[in-house]
């Protein structure tokens, strides 16, 4: 490229419409027309040296009036022989080329570029047999046209060559304004090509271009890359003068950089705004996507808008309303796909559902229709119903008062929770229950912090947003089971809960603004009030419910269970009946408990299996052919028997069988005969419930042996009765205990042991059987059940009067039980739960009770129907116990020094 040419006087013409091929560009024409083909065949194709040819830009006549160039007419497209044509060379420089056909016009620029094909490829077009060029073009250097004429189908003209010669370039390279320039130049091509080249990834080749290519070649190639307007690059061919195609060049390069600059911010600006919708929008169709699958469609905006109405009908006292609308801003600001949008959401949610002043409406006590209900709920429990209406007395006098909280204690199924209920229902209110068992974690009642995840409200304020009421009556069930540990203490929240003085602003940590809880009134229960912390404790009215005796769980039974369960398995006495004397067998051999929720299990067990045998029986009943299949409302028909009434009851849409007026009454009973009424016998009991659990015949047979002795406990469950027994081997006087015993159990039977052992002579116990107790014995005592964890020191006479039965080889009375803790110098001490457990003896058909004589206050409480049954024996020491337990009382007295 860096050659210069040799040019000829004499070029073939190529016309290039409304274009320029520069020096040193490189373009590919395609040769199509029959001129162009012709010139491309003569001057290049066949010559054997490389031929050159001049392009020469043309304008088209129409497309300008004020042409630039010299005009010039041509006849084109013959192939009609050689013409000749001449040009007149004009001051201006121009000239006109006269042809014979005038029919078009063009405007010849009067300077072109020299120009070799680089490469050349010839075509035939299919099926017209038209010979095609394919030419690759490199531009060389400039001409101007002296006289251009027609050669056969094409142009050629006279030209002169415009570059400078070698010394005038060397002498242009001497002039400082041209160095400057091109020094200009080169540092703006160097800039153009370092972002190129940076854009393109293919640093460093172009830039050797700058280095091996003279300035003034480089201008050209430079433009030529450029796009520009036909004018500019016109003029640039005509910028002969080395300083003035380089300032043009500079001007076009400098023009270039600045598109380009221009260019890249937009599109970073373009990318970067694309990217961010883009984003935006494939995640919110996946969002609509999960939605949709969901089957969650509603809008969020919408919900956000709901949500805030129902804030604003929420009653929140105003600084709590401030509050939840700072919230309810930031969530507004949340996308929906945010973190935090959740739980805020959740939160807001909570805030709206509770009960800030919605209230069940309280209708003025009646006290007597409240004692009514509560009569017509409970049998028996006089003292604790009259507690009540003490209690809702006060209330009604006081609306306010803060009274204490009630808290009824006793073993399970006696009927705390019902009471409750009763309560809440005489005074009009919602009830809610709240369980505590095995609630460990102060964050139960308190609630976790807003800043864990999967915090919660606490039970409280749950239970509150569940009711919907700010005034419900709450009861906080089973509040002894409540444990503390690492995580904190529920029983120090409760105790925030139950101060009048406090809970009006309870603190939840999850809701972190304070609720008021005045309103609600507290009820709560217990099985035992040990596990009770006595700060608790002393917040609350103890109310003791003991449990009942056979006879006050029949009358519960026939009052209350009964026609419950009939009705809640959809019978009626008529189908059902259950005598006393089968409800009496189910709580003596089936359920031995404090309370009545077993026997009421068993007599919904009966009930079910009678249900099952009315249904089977109701298929089979025949239908009289006097029976029509009506479906008109039965209530019409006078004749409706117990049976369809039940069914009435039950008000399925069904189909109802209706008997007409005109069946006689002897058909209608002989259809029913079926609704006679089921009676519950033994053998139903049998098939039903198993067979009995207990029977009174267990104590005589579990003492028939010695060794053996019955005492009395007292569990969870209210009293229970308890075997104890002992056996000795050959050892080295070691004691072994097993039944899962605690600390103080353990302690009780070595003190018996020891007492026995000091006492053995006085009781004639060694000498009798000719046993040393003190040498060669080990002593095993074990108490049944054993996987039932047993623990407390109210077994001390029992576990003593099991090793003297033992070692004395005489059986224990089987009618006997016994309480009472002793001491090591044979003393016996008062123990609690003795009401549980005289009841718990008596359910279990025990007809004596040896009790410690200090305990004969607590005979009071027990019921006087089970103490007129009953042989009460006191005990001060332990002789006196043993003198009871024995058949023919304590032979060995008379010996004892004490
Ligand atoms: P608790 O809460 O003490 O464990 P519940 O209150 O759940 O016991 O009572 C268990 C069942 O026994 C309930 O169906 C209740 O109505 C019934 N019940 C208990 N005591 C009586 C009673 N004195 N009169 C009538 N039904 C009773």
């Amino acid at each position: 490229m860096a050659e210069s040419v040799e040019l000829p006087s004499r070029l073939g013409i190529l016309p290039f419409r409304n274009k320029v091929l520069l020096p040193g560009a490189i373009i590919r024409i395609r040769c199509t027309s029959p001129s162009s083909v012709k010139l491309v065949e003569q001057e290049l194709w066949q010559r054997e040296e490389k031929g050159l040819i001049g392009i020469l830009p043309v304008r088209d006549a129409a497309e300008t009036t004020t042409a630039i160039g010299p005009v010039l007419s041509q006849d084109v497209g013959s192939d009609s022989g050689e013409r000749s044509s001449r040009v007149h060379v004009g001051a201006s420089d121009s000239h006109r080329l006269d042809a014979k056909n005038q029919q078009e016009n063009m405007h010849w620029h009067t300077r072109g570029v020299a120009a070799r094909a680089l490469h050349l490829s010839r075509g035939v077009e299919k099926p017209s047999g038209r010979v095609t060029y394919i030419v690759v073009l490199e531009g060389l250097c400039r001409f101007s046209v002296q006289e251009l004429s027609t050669r056969g189908t094409y142009y050629t003209a006279r030209i002169s060559p415009l570059e400078m010669t070698k010394a005038e370039m060397e002498q242009v390279g001497q002039d400082p304004d041209f160095m400057t320039l091109s020094r200009q130049f080169k540092a703006a091509a160097t800039e153009l090509i370092s972002i190129l080249e940076q854009k393109q990834k293919t640093e460093g080749r172009t830039k050797v271009l700058l280095e091996t290519v003279p300035v003034h070649k480089l201008a050209d190639i430079f433009v030529a890359s450029f796009e520009i307007s036909f004018e500019e690059q016109l003029s640039m061919l005509d910028s002969v003068d080395l300083k003035v195609r380089l300032s043009k060049a500079i001007e076009l390069v400098d023009r270039h950089l600045q598109s380009i600059r221009v260019a890249e911010k937009i599109t970073q600006k373009v990318e970067g705004q694309l990217s961010k919708s883009q984003k935006e929008f494939l995640l919110r169709q996946q969002m609509r996507a999960i939605k949709e699958e969901l089957g969650d469609n509603d809008d969020d905006e919408d919900d956000v808008a709901a949500l805030e109405r129902k804030m604003q009908s929420a009653g929140m006292p105003s600084n709590i309303w401030k509050h939840a609308q700072r919230e309810l801003r930031r969530l507004k600001k949340m996308q929906p796909q945010q973190p935090g949008y959740n739980s805020s959401r959740v939160y807001l949610e909570l805030l709206a559902d509770l009960p800030w002043q919605k209230a069940s409406e309280e209708h003025e006590l009646d006290l007597k229709a409240a004692k009514e209900h509560l009569d017509s709920d409970h049998y028996g429990l006089v003292k604790v119903k009259q507690r009540i209406i003490e209690y809702l007395a006060v209330r009604k006098l006081k609306p306010d008062a803060r009274g204490p909280v009630l808290c009824f204690v006793g073993p399970p199924g006696v009927g705390k929770t019902s009471l409750a209920s009763s309560i809440a229902a005489a005074l009009g209110r919602k009830f809610i229950r709240i369980s505590l068992g095995g609630v460990k974690d102060e964050a139960d009642i308190r609630g976790h912090r807003r800043t864990y995840i999967g915090s919660m409200p606490g039970r409280l304020i749950d239970g509150l947003k569940r009711v919907a009421v700010c005034n419900p009556v709450m009861l906080l069930d089973e509040i002894d089971k409540t444990g503390s540990d690492v995580r904190g203490d529920p029983a120090s929240a409760l105790l925030e809960v139950l101060d009048p003085e406090q809970n009006n602003a309870f603190n939840d940590h999850y809701l972190n603004v304070p609720f008021d809880l005045s309103k609600v009134v507290f009820v709560a229960t217990a099985n035992r009030l040990q596990p009770i912390p006595p700060p608790l404790l002393d917040r609350m009215e103890v109310i003791e419910l003991p449990g009942y005796t056979p006879e006050e769980k029949l009358k519960i039974a026939m009052r209350h269970l009964i026609p419950r369960v009939l009705e809640q398995h959809g019978l009626s006495s008529e189908l059902l009946q259950i005598p006393e004397a089968m409800v009496k067998h189910v709580i003596q051999r089936y359920t031995r408990e404090a309370g009545v929720r077993n026997l009421e299990r068993n007599l919904a067990a009966l009930a079910r299996a009678a249900a099952v045998r009315v249904a089977e029986q109701e298929q089979a009943v025949p239908l009289s052919k006097d029976v029509h299949r009506l479906a008109s409302p039965l209530l019409e028909n006078r004749l409706a028997s117990p049976l369809l009434e039940n069914r009435l009851a039950d008000g399925g849409e069904v189909e109802m069988e209706v008997i007409p007026m005109a069946v006689n009454n002897h058909e209608i009973s002989s259809a029913f005969r079926i609704a006679s009424p089921l009676v519950v016998d033994e053998a139903m009991l049998e098939k039903v419930l198993g067979p009995p659990r207990f029977d009174d015949r267990e104590a005589a047979e579990r003492v028939a042996t010695p060794g053996v002795s019955v005492g009395l406990v007292w569990t969870a469950f209210g009293g229970e009765v308890q075997f104890v027994e002992a056996t000795a081997t050959v050892g080295k006087g070691e004691l072994h205990l097993t039944g899962q015993l605690g600390d103080v159990i353990k302690e009780s039977a070595q003190i018996a042991l020891t007492w026995v052992r000091a006492r053995a002579t006085d009781l004639k116990l060694a000498a009798s059987e000719g046993i040393s107790l003190l040498e060669g014995r080990d002593v095993h005592i074990h108490f049944p059940a054993g996987a039932v964890p047993k623990d407390g020191p109210s077994a001390g006479v029992t576990l003593v009067t099991a090793l003297v039965s033992l070692f004395s080889q005489k059986r224990m009375r089987a009618d006997t039980a016994m309480t009472g803790e002793m001491t090591l110098r044979g003393l016996v001490l008062p123990v609690g739960g003795v009401k549980d457990k005289i009841l718990a003896a008596h359910r279990c058909g025990v007809k004596r009770v040896i009790l410690p004589e200090r305990n004969l206050k607590d005979l009071v409480e027990v019921p006087t129907e089970v103490l007129a049954n009953m042989e009460i024996l006191l005990a001060k020491q332990m002789e006196d116990v043993l003198e009871q337990a024995f058949e023919d009382g304590c032979p060995w007295r008379q010996h004892s020094k004490l």
